[in-house]
Formats: C-alpha cells, sequence, structure tokens
C-alpha cells in the first residue's frame, strides 16, 4: 500500500506519518526532512534548498521530482509500500508521481488530505517554531508558505478527488482522535 499524506503546512502531516508507520509498517520519505538533511551536511542540493526553504518558497519541480525518484528507486523496502509526506506538492509532481509509479508497477492507493483551519495552522507552525528551533516557522515565512500552498498545492485536492483516491480527514482535534478518523478511511477503502 502506497500512502500520500497531503495538507497545508502545519497540518499535522509528520506526526499522523509517524503513527501510519506503526500500523501499517510503511516507509516514510518526508521530502521537507530530506532537504533539511542536505542543508545540515552542505551538500549542493542543500545549498539551493536553502534560498528556497527560507523564502517559503517550492524547490523546482525537476529537481523535487529527481530526488524523490532517487530515494525511492534505491530503498529495498519501498517495494513494500510507502508514505510520501510532502511531495507532491504541485500537479507536475503529481503527474510525474504517477507515471513513476507506473514504471514500478505500482500506484498511489490513498491520499489521506489533512483539513485544518487557517488559523490554527499558524498556531501550531509558531509553536512549533518557538519549541523545535525550524527556521522557516517564524511569521514572514509562514506567511509565504501558506500563499504558496494555496496557489500551487490546492488543485491536487481536485485532482486526486477525481482520480478517486482523495480520504478527507477532519484535521483538527487529539493526535489520536485524527488517527482513528485516518485508520477508519484506510480500512474502509482497502476492504
Ligand atoms: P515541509 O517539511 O514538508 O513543510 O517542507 C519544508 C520546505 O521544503 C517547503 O516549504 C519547501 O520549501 C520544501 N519542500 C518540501 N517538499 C517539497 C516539494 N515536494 N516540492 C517543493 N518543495 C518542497
Amino acid at each position: 500500500m502506497n500512502v500520500v499524506i497531503f495538507g497545508a503546512p502545519g497540518s499535522g502531516k509528520g506526526t499522523q506519518s509517524e503513527k501510519i508507520i506503526e500500523k501499517y509498517g510503511l516507509l516514510h520519505i518526508s521530502t521537507g526532512e530530506v532537504l533539511r538533511d542536505h542543508i545540515a551536511r552542505k551538500t549542493p542540493v542543500g545549498q539551493i534548498a536553502k534560498t528556497y526553504i527560507s523564502q517559503g518558497q517550492l524547490i523546482p519541480d525537476s529537481l523535487m521530482i529527481r530526488i524523490l525518484e532517487e530515494i525511492v528507486d534505491s530503498e529495498p523496502k519501498a517495494k513494500e509500500g510507502v508514505i510520501l509526506d510532502g511531495f507532491p506538492r504541485t500537479i507536475p509532481q503529481a503527474e510525474a508521481l504517477n507515471r513513476f509509479m507506473e514504471r514500478r508497477g505500482d500506484k498511489i492507493h490513498h491520499v489521506i488530505g489533512l483539513e485544518v483551519p487557517e488559523e490554527e495552522l499558524v498556531e501550531r507552525m509558531l509553536r512549533r517554531g518557538q519549541q523545535t528551533g525550524r527556521a522557516d516557522d517564524n511569521p514572514e515565512t509562514i506567511t509565504n508558505r501558506l500563499k504558496v500552498y494555496h496557489e500551487s498545492t490546492t488543485p491536487l485536492r481536485d485532482f486526486y478527488i477525481k482520480e478517486g483516491k482523495y480520504r478527507q480527514i477532519n484535521g483538527s482535534g487529539s493526535v489520536d482522535e485524527i488517527f482513528n478518523s485516518i485508520s477508519e478511511a484506510i480500512d474502509k477503502h482497502n476492504a
């Protein structure tokens, strides 16, 4: 089973991914974490990523798609199922992902859409910034990230609704309540 976890920045993708992995044993691929790791290791990709991330902009599609495909191809465990966290974020990324999965004789089964009111997203990111020191969780970058999300990423909702893969989840509430809704949606469609 391959899952995309989808939602605005601050919607709880990382937190819920951890729970989904525990229950369904999938390989977690977070493109944000991959990029932050490149930045920490000061690699050439990290140098490029840093400029975009610090401005709340998306890394160009061609580079992001190449990075994602290389990771999936290099992980033997990916064959048993992955959870993609933070990818795709644009229509070209989603189209590339469909082609890539098809080449592997595989597909995306579920897109878990975490829907959270905007005020709550901002509060959560500001709190995370204070608790973890994550550099892009500051008021100015948060505003840009939400703008980019509305412009470039929200069209994916309709894209995946048309494909019959979108599972709408209320992303407000406790971590366990949200996870229960996710499990129910996955199990219902797998049945
Ligand atoms: P995240 O941890 O998913 O919130 O990602 C943090 C930042 O990494 C984003 O604001 C983007 O700058 C960059 N990023 C992560 N995933 C992608 C992606 N699929 N496409 C473009 N940029 C990305």
